[in-house]
């Protein structure tokens, strides 16, 4: 690699380590005779010391941005070295980092890079290279730039596995306080365009087996947590309805990184709010596998989620009278709700009770919780908690997990950052 383009990786791939949502899609897509495989677990990532996800290729295309936004690194009024790929750069690093082992994939974000338009034919024109001269099949996510001609991310969508617009703030106001050149109506519209293309797309295939596919690995969008005085509440209501609306695949949280000065802004000494980050993406998992609404986890009066306990243990610390419920009668929807069952123990019960009947001696083997879970049940008829059934006998035994805190992935003795979204 030439120093020209180690330079540019350099300041380009430090640019994307705030753009956090770029996990595995798990698509399926089969190699066909080329490069790369994307069926096997999606893209293989990593995490940086200051815990942000860092794929050995995620890289911005440019950070030489037209846009202002106060959050941002890349700001067009920050004096800070800019750089731009070519697409022929981008190219050839991710063959040659692909053909070295290094990456399994590409995530590629940008700037506003002169405008919508020609940022998003340099993201057309590196899908282009990469799946058809290159013939490269490894996964591959990239932006929809809001404002790009709607043809351009047709195009995008048809080569790529995955897309995603950056919301960043949840509300029209905080936009306009932070992102003033972003306007929320040109933010759903791209979003609005992949959702519906997906739909159509998989109708096609439903008639026709070799359909085109169009990002068959969904799309994603990103919201910051921190920058403004957004609630929990406000940040999941607006979660709900990306899902609901776009049928986003994800929405990930990034912890506010304070990169720039100024007053509208949190002060830079503020530490990136990780734990409130962590809860966000209990509380997601809440949304999108346990059948809870936002307006349940937070309801009206309760801005923002416990820091202490996790949401769903939260939740019933509230709806205490609907406990304990019995393991053997509870229908899914109501044994999801119980602290320590998750998808997959629910559904073993259920399906065991159409058998026989499930002893407390099953439980554990069906991968509840019993920790938790003991407190808010009876099986056969007996309580499987100790004593009365209270807030605070329950805090008593449940200590509050031990506070968040992110590990540097090269801190001595320390492992990997794990996972978030999970229940312990
Ligand atoms: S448009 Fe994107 S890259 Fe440009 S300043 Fe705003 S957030 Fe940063």
């Amino acid at each position: 690699m030439d120093k020209s383009t180690l330079d540019k990786l350099q300041i380009l791939a430090d640019g994307a380590k705030y753009d956090v949502s770029c996990a595995s899609s798990g698509v399926e897509k089969k190699n066909q005779g080329g490069l790369g495989n994307a069926a096997a677990c999606g893209i293989c990532h990593t995490w940086s010391s200051d815990g942000r996800c860092v794929s050995l290729l995620k890289t911005l295309v440019s950070n030489d941005c037209v846009f202002d936004c106060a959050y941002c690194a890349s700001r067009s009024g920050n004096d800070i070295p800019r750089a731009s790929f070519t697409a022929e750069e981008i190219v050839e690093l991710t063959i040659g980092f692909y053909r070295r082992n290094y990456i399994e994939g590409l995530f590629l974000s940008s700037a506003i890079e002169r405008s919508p338009n020609h940022t998003m034919e340099k993201i057309v024109r590196i899908l282009q290279l990469l799946r058809e001269r290159e013939k490269f099949f490894g996964y591959i996510h990239v932006k929809a730039i809001p404002g790009a001609d709607p043809q351009l991310i047709h195009q995008a969508g048809l080569l790529a596995d995955r897309m995603s617009v950056n919301l960043e703030l949840p509300t029209r106001e905080s936009l306009a306080l932070l992102a003033p050149q972003k306007k929320p109506e040109k933010l759903y519209l791209p979003m609005e365009q992949m959702a519906r293309e997906i739909r159509q797309s998989k109708e096609e295939q439903k008639s026709f087996r070799h359909a085109p596919k169009f990002v068959p690995g969904g799309q994603s969008t990103q919201m910051i947590v921190g920058a403004t005085r957004d609630s929990d509440r406000t940040i999941l209501k607006a979660t709900q309805a990306l899902y609901r609306r776009f049928q986003m695949k994800r929405v990930y949280f990034s912890a506010y990184m304070p990169v720039n000065g100024g007053s509208l802004l949190p002060s830079l000494q503020t530490a990136p709010p990780l734990l409130r980050e962590h809860r966000l993406y209990q509380a997601d998992w809440l949304l999108r596998f346990y059948g809870f609404t936002a307006e349940e986890i937070l309801p009206e009066g309760t801005p923002d989620l416990d820091l202490e306990y996790d949401p769903k243990i939260h939740w019933a610390f509230r709806h205490l009278h609907e406990f304990p419920v019995e393991v053997n009668k509870a229908d899914y929807k109501t044994l999801l709700r119980v602290p320590g069952i998750g998808p997959t123990s629910a559904g073993r019960i259920v399906r065991q009770r159409g058998v026989r009947k499930v002893g407390q001696e099953d439980l554990q083997r069906m991968g509840v919780a019993l920790k938790r879970a003991r407190h808010f049940l009876t099986c056969g008829g007996k309580y499987l908690g100790d004593g009365e059934l209270t807030v605070d006998a329950v805090k008593e035994v449940l200590h509050p997990l031990p506070r968040f805190s992110q590990v540097g992935l090269f801190d001595p003795g320390q492992g990997l950052h794990r996972e978030v979204g999970g229940f312990p």
